[in-house]
């Protein structure tokens, strides 16, 4: 009998699942291993919101693996040791696994390279596995990743997308140890509503999104309290769903909605090409601007926890802490607060999203969060967005904010996004906090930081 091993990573499911596939082509018997990792625990990445729903997501994987006679095998401990005692055990001549794009999945890669050789067992790295795309598949001319997008898009378009791949209908596991599965409740800090988390949770998302909601993406996807968008972005994050199977059964919806929302999985793309070229990237500026930021710990504090006296700002931070996610109309009006009119280190909000986002990423954080400090990839990376503009905007009954922020409930229509106009023993009554920043000021002080008029 031979065996493979299919190391299972962010690419937790069974239909399109290639590296799967591959290794069940190569043996007789696979064993499909998940190893819980301290290393991902000391980068950070184990977040509690993010910790339960992987724990959702593995024992989803487990119940698709055992409908198809198979289970998962858990092991804890260094991947690269676990991954090779399960090769001697096992007796696998072949390790199956996603390619990946952050230093972390880079090293790891390498370090099971080296240490299977002598175990004469191959690595078999597969592309397109975790984004539509493999990173680097398109290029400019002489370089070796997009920096803009629009370009990036048009060659990514033109590229196609691989064919998707059927579930397996058997899987054969040979005997071998693991442990219990991680079980959620035993994560605490969870945030209160945060969603469940796996393949078959994804896949129901997924098709009621395509059934339906999509047709009104293009108009919608910016109306914060309509919360009109998809929500599979934990579920792409965790591989629960293929980007590749998503980007097929988009297009083949067709429509405006569908094409804006196949356009928004290229920038998932996008940022993976980028970060997978420069992996310093998830710390380091992309493009300096030379900043010398602001650490004010009471401004910081106050926009973590949704005190910063500007409405719509509050009411996004306070989702994110309530379900572990945030609107991306929000993500990008809080970052752009932070970076700009508060003038606050870009990595600050990134490790602060990234203690909470349940689809909590590497290259979409890091990099998303460079867009809107303006050291990243945003071709106009001086634009600050107005709160109050932004509130009116897409906020312009103030239902967001009424739904986030209690202490404004009774402010009816748009004066909810001004609270600072009500009179103060009002004010006072309400209890909200007074603006932290005059938003002229703020923007003046970033001018003159970043050199401007
Ligand atoms: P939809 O609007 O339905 O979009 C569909 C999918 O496209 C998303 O699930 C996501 O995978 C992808 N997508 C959409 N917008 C973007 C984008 N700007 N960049 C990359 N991919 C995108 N997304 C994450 O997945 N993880 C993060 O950690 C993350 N951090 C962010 C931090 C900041 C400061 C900002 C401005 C954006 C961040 N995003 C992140 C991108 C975006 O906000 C989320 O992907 C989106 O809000 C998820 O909701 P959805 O699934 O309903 O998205």
């Amino acid at each position: 009998m031979s065996v493979a091993v299919v190391l299972f990573t962010s690419d937790l499911r069974v239909h399109d699942q290639p590296v799967l596939r591959a290794g069940l082509r190569a043996a007789d018997e696979v064993v499909p291993l998940f190893v819980l990792d301290p290393g991902v625990r000391k980068a950070g990445f184990d977040a509690p919101n993010r910790s339960a729903f992987l724990a959702d997501c593995l024992a989803g994987l487990d119940g698709a693996l055992r409908e198809r006679g198979g289970r998962l095998v858990v092991r804890a401990g260094d991947v690269v040791e676990q991954v090779c005692r399960v090769v001697t055990e096992s007796g696998a001549r072949e390790v199956h696994v996603a390619a990946g794009v952050s230093g972390y999945a880079l090293r790891r890669e390498e370090a099971l390279r080296t240490a299977l050789e002598p175990l004469r067992c191959a690595l078999l790295v597969h592309d397109a596995v975790i984004t539509a795309l493999p990173p680097g598949q398109v290029t400019p001319a002489g370089r070796d990743h997009f920096a803009v997008f629009t370009p990036y898009f048009r060659k990514w378009e033109a590229a196609g997308t691989r064919e998707t791949l059927a579930a397996p209908r058997t899987v054969r596991v040979p005997e071998i140890a693991g442990r219990p599965l991680p079980p959620r409740d035993a994560v605490t800090g969870v945030s209160p509503g945060l969603v469940l988390g796996g393949e078959r949770q994804g896949r129901a998302l997924l098709r009621g999104w395509l059934a339906d909601a999509v047709t009104a993406y293009e108009e919608r996807h910016d109306d914060l309290p309509g919360d009109a968008t998809s929500r599979l972005s934990p579920y792409l994050h965790f591989g629960c769903l293929s980007a590749a199977e998503l980007v097929h059964r988009a297009r083949s919806k067709g429509g405006p909605g569908a094409d804006a929302f196949v356009r928004q999985l290229a920038w998932r793309d996008f940022h993976h090409q980028v970060l997978a070229a420069r992996p310093a990237a998830s710390w380091a500026d992309y493009r300096t601007r030379g900043d010398h930021w602001r650490a004010d710990k009471d401004e910081i504090s106050a926009w973590q926890e949704g005190r910063t006296g500007y409405p719509v700002v509050d009411a996004a931070m306070r989702q994110l802490l309530h379900e572990g996610w945030m609107h991306n109309r929000g993500r990008l009006l809080v970052a752009s607060f932070l970076t700009k009119t508060l003038y606050v280190d870009w990595r600050i909000g990134a490790r602060h999203f990234l203690g909470l986002l349940v689809d909590g990423d590497l290259a979409n954080n890091q990099l998303n969060w460079q867009w809107a400090a303006g050291t990243g990839t945003d071709t106009r990376p001086n634009r600050i967005l107005n709160p109050l503009t932004q509130a009116k905007r897409f906020d312009p009954r103030g239902d967001y904010v009424r739904r986030w922020v209690p202490e404004l409930a009774e402010l009816a229509g748009a004066a909810v996004h001004q609270p600072w106009k009500l009179p103060a023993p009002d004010r006072a009554r309400l209890g909200y906090p007074e603006p932290i920043v005059d938003l002229a000021d703020g923007r003046s002080r970033f001018e003159q930081a970043r050199g401007l008029g």
